[in-house]
């Protein structure tokens, strides 16, 4: 039985795996995997990378479909640049409102919820406008 050894000359930090949720102890550079996961995610990237190599124009979410790989672990893979990609690839679309790289759709999740609420909003002040109009003073 050897001591836990926390390996003080190296550089590490107690991190979450981005897969599994586990928090162990991390020395590595880039995805923070765990030592369990470390083998699927790999098996996911190549994956990944197979398909996309053979759909160069598609997107996260057609990826993560065709492989059944999460869309959350396709986009770690193009995020981190493990996976190259043509300038005119459609990996990443941008939001149309604040230009934040997206996996798919027109709009990121904040604007989606914000255009959301201005919908909402600008129909209130539709309403009210229009029974502004109509007003008629109801006599008691
Ligand atoms: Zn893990
Ligand atoms: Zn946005």
């Amino acid at each position: 039985m050897g001591s836990f050894n926390r390996m003080p000359g190296k550089s590490g930090r107690v991190m979450t795996c981005v897969r599994c949720g586990l928090i162990f102890y991390y020395t590595g550079t880039g995805d923070v995997i765990c030592p369990n996961c470390r083998e699927a995610d790999r098996e996911d990237f190549d994956r990944v990378k197979e398909y996309f190599c053979r759909n160069p124009k598609s997107n996260i979410a057609e990826i993560a479909e065709g492989t059944g790989v999460s869309m959350e672990a396709t986009e770690r893979f193009f995020r981190s640049g493990r996976i190259e990609m043509a300038s005119d690839s459609n990996i990443f679309t941008r939001c149309e409102r604040c230009h934040k790289e997206i996996p798919s759709g027109r709009f990121c999740t904040s604007c989606t919820n914000q255009l959301a609420g201005d919908i909402k909003q600008a129909f209130r002040a539709d309403r009210l406008q229009g029974r502004g109009m109509y007003y008629r003073r109801r006599e008691k």
